[in-house]
């Protein structure tokens, strides 16, 4: 039996189906593990993720992700484990049992949009429904139904090659969904749209999930999209989950370094412990000098940093009362319409980012003398390899 170096991931519970009940099967992979030769790509995985549930793979380059997904649809033996979909084995390691992939009813959608550029685009989502076997008219009313979702009718009779990059992948995507897969697996199939296409088709996607009920792996290393889409993320690094969470308790609750760094918290300060003569937990900036209160436990460990959002610490333009105070001055204040960011000077290097509502603090001007304060409440202290706190169910 494989080693398990990582929890028990749970699907969470049930979340309200679309108004069909939804064709999405659950997920089940226990002791996952691929290796190419000496290369481990996935340690030893334990996750469940439930019927119509989002889950986002999330992690650096080489983490393990493909390799996961890979596994599910089939396109990879793992070395070791067992997967399941909607509660039955389609490998087992122990028995030697593999499904074959186009039995597997999983389906892909992937970075570049795989479409065939001389069939139209009714053509292109009716191919497989053809190999599958099904009606002339069945197919007919399937590929109307599938480009309505996807927001393509009117491009039904449209060469494919005569598509802008984000309608090549709103066909792939409806090809996938014409197929009723019970598993839906997305490697980055955004990142190679333009920014603000990408915004766009994050929401169609995420409103599409929700609206056929379809369970989806979704791979990506942008955190902002893993955020936007998830009902959970899963952070892997090195072939294992570092944290598994809802976008907002990962956010809030980043379990180590990794994970905020990663998550791009913008307050990430190298910090050492120390205790004050009244026994009160507390850090000082490494390099710095400024001494933190903290309202959380330290954690043992190595690595200690603290981790604070820009929304609460509070900029004030005359000295404020209270603990964990320093004076700095503002290097740079950016308008982003609903809020105010500012950079702010403590000296010796420390750079501190502060997000305050436009409308309170939109006097502070560029090298303007502040005050900021940070509630101890919300400095959080994280270890470098700290596993999530209790179970992450
Ligand atoms: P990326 O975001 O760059 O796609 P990833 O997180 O999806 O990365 P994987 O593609 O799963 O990572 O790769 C995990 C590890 O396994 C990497 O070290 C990679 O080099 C290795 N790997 C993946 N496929 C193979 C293969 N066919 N042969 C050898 N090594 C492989």
């Amino acid at each position: 039996m494989p080693t398990r170096t990582t929890p028990a991931h749970a699907a969470p519970p049930a979340a309200a189906g679309p108004a069909d009940g939804g064709h999405g099967r659950s997920v089940r992979m226990r002791g996952l593990r691929k290796t190419f030769g000496s290369a481990v790509a996935v340690k030893s995985l334990d996750l469940d993720i439930g019927a119509g549930e989002m889950l986002v793979l999330l992690g650096p380059s080489g983490c393990g992700k493909t390799t996961t997904m890979r596994c599910v649809v089939g396109l990879e033996e793992p070395t070791e484990g067992r997967i399941e979909i909607g509660g039955d084995a389609v490998f087992d390691a122990r028995t030697h049992m593999s499904v074959p992939v186009h039995k597997r009813n999983v389906g892909m959608v992937f970075q570049s949009y795989a479409i065939w550029p001389h069939m139209t685009v009714a053509e292109n989502v009716a191919f497989p429904l053809q190999m599958k076997g099904l009606g002339r008219r069945e197919i007919a009313a399937e590929v109307e139904r599938t480009l309505e979702l996807v927001g393509m009718e009117a491009f039904g009779e449209r060469p494919a090659s005569k598509l802008s990059g984000g309608q090549m992948q709103r066909v792939a995507l409806a090809r996938s969904v014409a197929m009723r897969p019970g598993v839906l697996l997305l490697d980055e199939p955004l990142s190679n749209l333009d920014a603000k296409l990408r915004d766009r088709l994050r929401f169609e996607l995420r409103d599409l999930q929700q609206r056929v009920g379809i369970t989806a792996i979704y791979v990506t290393h942008d955190q902002s999209e893993a955020l936007a889409l998830a009902d959970r993320v899963a952070v892997m690094r090195d072939g294992e989950i570092v944290q598994l969470a809802p976008p907002l308790e990962l956010y809030r609750n980043p379990c180590n370094t990794f994970v905020a760094d990663f998550l791009g918290v913008d307050n990430l300060f190298p910090v050492e412990r120390v205790t004050d003569d009244d026994g009160a937990p507390g850090v000082r900036l490494t390099g710095h000098g400024l001494v933190l209160r903290t309202g959380q436990e330290v954690p043992a460990g190595s690595g200690l940093h603290a981790c604070i959002r820009p929304e609460h610490v509070r900029v004030f333009s005359a000295a404020p009362g209270g603990e964990n105070v320093a004076a700095g001055r503002v290097r740079v204040a950016s308008f982003l319409g609903s809020q105010m960011r500012y950079e702010i000077d403590l000296g010796d290097d420390l750079v501190v980012h502060a997000a305050c509502p436009a409308e309170d603090d939109a006097m502070l001007r560029e090298r303007e003398a502040v005050w900021i304060r940070i509630d101890p409440a919300r400095v959080q202290v994280l270890a470098e390899d700290a596993a999530p706190a209790g179970d992450t169910r």
